[in-house]
């Protein structure tokens, strides 16, 4: 192709080789079997999201309006049963001049409904020709404005990609031949030309299933290597011994018994840390499950073994408790806990550097104060990190390098993940899972409503807050429309404080310095705020058993993860407690469905499967910052269950035989990785 082609290809879609291009795949594939009839689109409307779809007719009176870049070109296209408008906003002239009126056509496209008429922007056109009605299915590409104004259309990718495959002689397989053989594989040409131009829908599924299966068994391949390599490579401090201040704790000052999933995540996280590797683990649990005192017992663990520990939290708030929780209970066994954030004083900052060089302080709690380069540890044997989706893993990576041998790494997320999710995006991280709350929590009431029941709302919170009880009311805040919703967030607390006036309102976004959201949301914790307008900056951690109403505004917006967060922070304490989402009335049958699974339950990983299900997996929290490319071409996580666990079983069995994959059948999958991976940075130190 021409040199301006393949700047707009690279550019645009980051396509730079001949692989590049045979693996960016059709996003979707459209059934060109079949000719609509226009009166036909009506009732195809109702069923949702308006399929791509042929039409066969005339186009009647052209009329091109505007000038410059405003400039498009209308015709009405009819066929008998109906007509629809057709709009182009490029090429005007062409288009002119190349379609006439009084001939058949075969237009395909996705018609949208605009003041009750149909229309089609930019359909593709052909004149009719007998025998042109069975297309067949035909793959969709997923391709920008950019690369649609400079003419480069769903046939233009597959013309490239037909060329392409026609001229390449060999296409070498990087699958194992008995993967090939146990699967039933069809070869990798026939894939690739079935995944672009499926000869029938058998044949699609196959190319599908070959290239997904591929997809995800280099992407497990590579995180076990890493983790494999890793293990063997650095070792770790072996935490052999449980000491005196593990059983005081457990004997005298625990305040409860543990429930049975803490005692097994702790039995698993002694283990680890007793085997002579480092680990590298996370920690599951749904909020409210008890994380802290598991972390507290595993630091417990290191200290009992002559080492230090460190806990990272998010925010300074989360420290703050935090060292609160944890210096109070400590301090019975004798250790010395200490506070680092970004607002230490100078001076305290000073000391506690001396205390932890000279190995006097047992248990840091801090922000990311804690990595910066001149905090040095006499002997970190453990670091936790709470809230993981938070902390980047650039920041881990300072931490890390301050030894020589790793600390252990206990990773705590209160964002259940699915599996398949867990699988590949932590697929080197252990995973211990919490699934059990302390006995006696009353599940959070949960509660959909409308804007026009927002009186009855409003008096339901009047009533609560008569009782004693602590309210937080949430708006949305993302950054697309940033300005408005601050606009939100603002006359909501106006409303709020002129709705309840005998209490104290304060208010929380993040936008706004950290000392002052600090200082508001002590207002809210010292209970000398009964009402907490916020946006999303609440949504990790806080702990303010009082509060026993949560209010989510414009709950249609958040994603089912984010809404489950947020439900977290009530149900804390023995009073029944309450999450009124709040929505719009008119919204889809999806967004009403996800809102409706907040009210059916409680359980994270099943809301966590679901959101999931509904969004896919690259919106999820905690994807995009996880360190590993989670660009899947064809896999999906949230459907392939299956296939990633064959694949990851495969791969491991690989792994177990030949970690450096240096023995002669396996050198083409290391080609192959170096060839997939070399681009990302060796994280094998890490995490
Ligand atoms: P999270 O997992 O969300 O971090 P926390 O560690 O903050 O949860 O624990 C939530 C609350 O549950 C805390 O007040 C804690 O003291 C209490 N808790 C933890 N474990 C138990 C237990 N085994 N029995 C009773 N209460 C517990
Ligand atoms: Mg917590």
């Amino acid at each position: 192709m021409g040199p301006k082609r393949a700047e707009l290809l690279a550019q645009e879609l980051g396509i730079r080789s001949y692989y590049d291009l045979l693996y960016y795949f059709p996003f979707r594939y459209v059934d060109r079997s079949k000719i609509h009839k226009i009166s036909e689109l009506r009732q195809l409307s109702e069923g949702g999201e308006m399929p791509y779809l042929q039409l066969k007719g005339q186009f009647a009176a052209f009329a091109a309006h505007g000038e410059g870049a405003k400039r498009r070109l209308n015709a009405l296209f009819f066929d008998g049963t109906g007509s629809i408008d057709v709009v182009w906003f490029n090429k005007v002239k062409y288009i002119q001049e190349n379609l006439h009126t009084g001939i058949d056509y075969i237009i395909f496209g996705k018609p949208a409904l605009y003041n009750s008429r149909f229309s089609i922007t930019h359909p593709e056109v052909d004149a009719y020709k007998p025998g042109m009605e069975s297309q067949g299915l035909k793959g969709v590409y997923n391709l920008t404005d950019k690369m649609r104004n400079r003419s480069m259309s769903t046939r233009t990718m597959q013309q490239l990609v037909q060329n392409l495959l026609a001229t390449l002689k060999e296409i070498d397989d990087p699958l194992p031949p008995d993967i090939i053989a146990r699967y039933r594989f069809i070869p990798l040409r026939e894939a690739l030309v079935n995944i672009h131009t499926p000869a029938s829908v058998p044949m699609l599924q196959r190319a599908q299933f070959r290239l997904k299966y591929e997809e995800l068994f280099f992407l497990q391949l590579n995180l076990l290597r890493y983790s494999k390599v890793r293990s063997m490579r650095l070792g770790g401090h072996r935490f052999a011994r449980v000491g005196e201040h593990f059983n005081n704790f457990y004997n005298h000052v625990l305040p409860f018994p543990l429930t049975g999933a803490q005692k097994r995540v702790i039995k698993e996280i002694r283990a680890d840390m007793g085997s002579g590797r480092q680990m590298n683990r996370l920690l599951q649990g749904d909020v409210g499950s008890g994380k802290t005192l598991v972390a507290l017992m595993t630091m417990l663990l290191a200290i009992d073994n002559g080492y230090q520990a460190c806990i990272m939290a998010p925010t300074e708030i989360l420290a703050q408790q935090h060292y609160e929780t944890i210096s109070q209970l400590a301090s019975q066994v004798g250790v010395k806990v200490a506070l680092l954030t970004g607002s230490t004083p100078k001076k305290s900052r000073d000391i506690i550097h001396h205390g932890l060089m000279q190995g006097e302080i047992g248990i840091t709690v801090g922000t990311h104060a804690l990595i910066e380069d001149n905090v040095q540890f006499a002997h970190l044997g453990l670091a936790v990190i709470d809230e993981q989706h938070r902390f980047g893993v650039a920041q881990r990576a300072r931490l890390w390098s301050k030894n020589s041998i790793p600390p252990h790494v206990l990773v705590m997320t209160a964002t259940p993940i699915p599996r398949t999710l867990a699988m590949t995006v932590y697929g080197d991280l252990d995973v211990s899972v919490i699934d059990e709350l302390p006995p006696g929590r009353k599940p959070v009431q949960t509660i959909l409503r409308y804007d026009n029941h927002r009186q009855e709302v409003y008096r339901f919170i009047g009533s609560q807050l008569k009782e004693g009880r602590q309210v937080y009311i949430v708006y949305p805040l993302i950054q697309e429309s940033e300005k408005l919703d601050l606009r939100n967030l603002e006359e909501g607390y106006e409303i709020i404080r002129e709705t309840f006036p005998d209490y104290r309102v304060c208010f929380v976004h993040g936008k706004m310095k950290p000392s002052e959201k600090d200082h508001q949301m002590q207002l809210f914790v010292s209970r000398k705020a009964q009402i907490m307008v916020a946006t999303t900056v609440i949504e990790v951690g806080v702990n303010v058993p009082n509060a026993t109403v949560m209010l989510i505004e414009n709950a249609e917006r958040f994603g089912l993860s984010q809404l489950h967060q947020l439900r977290g922070r009530v149900g804390r304490g023995a009073d029944r407690s309450y999450c009124i989402l709040m929505s719009h009335v008119k919204i889809s049958g999806t967004t009403r469905h996800r809102l409706e699974v907040m009210t059916q339950t409680t359980d994270g990983f099943v809301i966590a499967e679901e959101d999931m299900r509904l969004r896919g997996p690259g919106d999820m929290e905690g994807t995009q910052q996880s360190g590993i490319a989670f660009n899947l071409h064809i896999a999906d996580i949230a459907k392939d269950g299956q296939i990633i666990q064959a694949a990851r079983n495969d791969a491991m069995s690989i792994i177990e035989s030949d970690p450096t994959l240096s023995q002669p059948q396996n050198t083409k999958l290391a080609r192959q990785l170096q060839f997939l991976y070399s681009h990302q940075q060796d994280w094998s130190r890490i995490s």
